[in-house]
């Protein structure tokens, strides 16, 4: 077993292991199936990573999302590992490439999403490479009880059985009791060892509180504490007004969010690590991978979408185990907007199907009619022309698409975009030299406002030239002009959106939707929301113990929390009326009836 010491400092550089690792590579090493819960931020990328190395053969790791896959393989590279990944969008001659490399060159590590394993070509290529350890990371996306719930997870199970020599082995940061038995069953997990990291985390301080004004406490604890902060917030654009109101308060702050480039999201990141600023402002986009022990504060200005994330945030508190805080500030409003959130991203099968129908109305498609039809898709268009709200239309065609009825094309995902890169003093002195552009921008400014100024404000040319009066080529056009006098970044949608309709045209009401399937994801996500109001609202409760109890682990009252600390006062606050009374009574009984003198000398 020193070997493993020796890998962690040649490739990593380090010289200790942290809690579990060690013990979590001894049993992937001994070819036993694991099961590992531990937080974010808290490595256990290295836990497989380190094994794969020591091992023979190629370690395959099941992963859902391609940055993640990006990510490691580079950093694995880095560090001297020969890692690959294959992901949709690499040419098959690439994918190809980089499969021989895995079969024949010395690849240690394959990454992979979970629709790879289920296509013939990786499946026939899968067979001849010596694959000796299956790992599949975010594995709670197997549970539909999950927050982030992926079918294609469950195909796992059915490739496994091509490698019946080779180790399972799941790593995900929260589960519930429900979605640990799922992993364990779903994966077929042979006599699994568990190791879990408790959320039990005796530095971290909750507190909640409801409030009407927000900044303000916001500011009043910054004022109060040191150390570097996280402030979530559910919205792009609070991020960057809530750094400048810091930075308005004389506070250092940066902001983040998935709207910013790679390269800002790289250099905001860096500075806010580096101590150059204090304070991170951002959206739940922030938070993979961050390594930084001394976080002293983590504010959730806007209530998460579950306890899950909410854990993995407030959780990046106090990783060097001194005292550190979360506190999460909230409104009645906040609530409503939950819920009203929840509403709006998950239809009903009704409104599922209401749209389908204004859909092929709008297409004026027969009932019958043959699947695998492709019409160029405007969503402006189709919004007027139906009167569907934007967000009615926008998660009906996402469920419509999610079931396999339609197609939308990448363009559909990449509307065109605007980033000002004038000051809003410097944009209007320009308008006032240059007024063939006056209108466009002062259109750009009325329907899309301080957006505008942020890193890429998506727009609709149609909108502006409707605005106007003018066709949308020549909008198109200023906004060209505009881009090379370097006023703004125009980034104009590639190509038309597009809708494929992937069955024949049915009667709305018959539409094969899975009902229960969908009715249960509703369900769940309802409850996920459920049960932050109800750690917000409880007022009896202590914070900790309703969050171990949420994830089935053993209850502990803190004794720190807000409402620890609240019964703690109103303790004192009835035995000092038990004293006072006992004292009144006892002064009555001994004679002394002069009130006023019994207040004034006190017990
Ligand atoms: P997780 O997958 O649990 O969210 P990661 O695997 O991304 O976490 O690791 C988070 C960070 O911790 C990485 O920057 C990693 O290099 C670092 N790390 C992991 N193990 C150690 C260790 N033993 N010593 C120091 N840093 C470590
Ligand atoms: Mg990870």
């Amino acid at each position: 077993m020193e070997k493993i010491y020796d890998v962690l400092s040649k490739h990593w550089g380090y010289h200790s292991f942290r809690p579990l690792q060690e013990a979590i590579i001894k049993a992937i090493l001994d070819g036993k199936d694991v099961l590992v819960f531990l937080p974010t931020g808290s490595g256990k990328s290295l836990c497989f990573q380190l094994p794969a190395l020591c091992k023979e053969g190629l370690t395959l790791v099941v992963t859902p999302l391609i940055a993640l896959m990006k990510d490691q393989v580079a950093q694995l590279a880095q560090r001297g590992i020969h890692a690959e990944a294959i992901f949709s969008g690499m040419s098959s001659l690439e994918i190809e490439r980089r499969l021989d490399n895995c079969v024949y060159g010395s690849v240690k590590l394959l990454y992979v999403s979970p629709e790879r394993l289920q296509t013939d070509l990786f499946k026939l290529r899968a067979a001849t490479m010596s694959i000796t350890t299956l790992v599949v990371d975010e594995a709670h996306c197997i549970s539909q009880w999950g927050y982030d719930f992926r079918p294609s997870y469950l195909e796992i199970a059915q490739f496994k059985q091509m490698l019946p020599k080779a180790n399972t082995v799941a790593f995900t940061a929260t589960a519930t009791k429900a979605v640990k038995q799922d992993i364990q069953d779903r994966l077929q997990l042979n006599h699994p060892l568990f190791f879990a990291q408790t959320f039990h985390r005796p530095n971290l301080v909750y507190w909640v509180r409801k409030t009407d004004n927000k900044e303000a406490q916001l500011l009043k604890a910054l004022q109060q504490t040191s150390g570097p902060a996280i402030i979530y917030v559910n919205t792009r654009k609070k991020t960057e007004t809530i750094a400048t109101f810091l930075h308005n308060n004389g506070l250092t702050s940066t902001f983040y969010h998935a709207g910013l480039t790679m390269a800002d999201r790289a250099i905001k990141q860096a500075i806010w690590s580096e101590n150059k600023v204090r304070t991170m402002v951002a959206t739940a986009a922030f938070g993979m991978g961050i390594d930084k022990a001394d976080v002293a504060l983590v504010v959730h200005l806007d209530l998460p979408s579950s306890l899950e994330a909410y854990c993995q945030e407030a959780g990046r508190a106090g990783r060097n185990n001194a005292i550190a805080y979360a506190i999460l500030w909230y409104d009645l409003q906040d609530i409503a907007h939950l819920k009203q959130k929840w509403k709006e991203s998950y239809p009903t099968i009704d409104q599922v199907r209401k749209v389908y129908q204004h859909l092929v109305n709008y297409y004026k498609i027969a009932v019958g009619s043959h699947a695998f039809v492709t019409y160029d898709f405007d969503l402006e268009d189709f919004k007027n022309a139906t009167r569907l709200y934007t967000k009615e239309a926008y998660y009906g065609l996402k469920a419509l698409e999610s079931e396999g009825v339609i197609q939308l094309n990448e363009a559909y995902y990449q509307p065109s975009k605007v980033y000002v890169l004038l000051s809003r003093e410097a944009l209007y002195a320009f308008q006032l030299h240059h007024p063939a552009y006056d209108a466009c921008i002062k259109a750009l400014l009325r329907l899309y406002g301080g957006t505008l100024f942020t890193p890429y404000c998506t727009i609709v040319e149609k909108k502006i030239a409707q605005l106007i009066q003018l066709t949308e080529y020549k909008v198109q056009d200023q906004l060209y002009t505009l881009h090379r006098l370097k006023v703004l970044e125009y980034l104009p949608q590639k190509a038309n959106p597009q809708i494929t309709f992937l069955t024949p045209r049915y009667l709305a009401a018959k539409l094969p939707l899975p009902i229960d399937k969908i009715e249960q994801k509703n369900k769940i996500a309802y409850q996920h929301i459920e049960a932050v109001i109800q750690y917000v609202t409880n007022n009896r409760r202590c914070r900790l113990a309703t969050l171990l109890d949420y994830f089935d682990e053993d209850e502990s009252i803190c004794n720190q929390c807000d409402i620890c600390k609240r019964k703690a006062t109103e303790k004192i606050n009835h035995n000092v009326m038990i004293e006072s009374r006992h004292y009144v009574m006892n002064a009555i009984r001994q004679g002394k009836q002069d009130l006023k003198k019994l207040i004034e000398a006190g017990p």
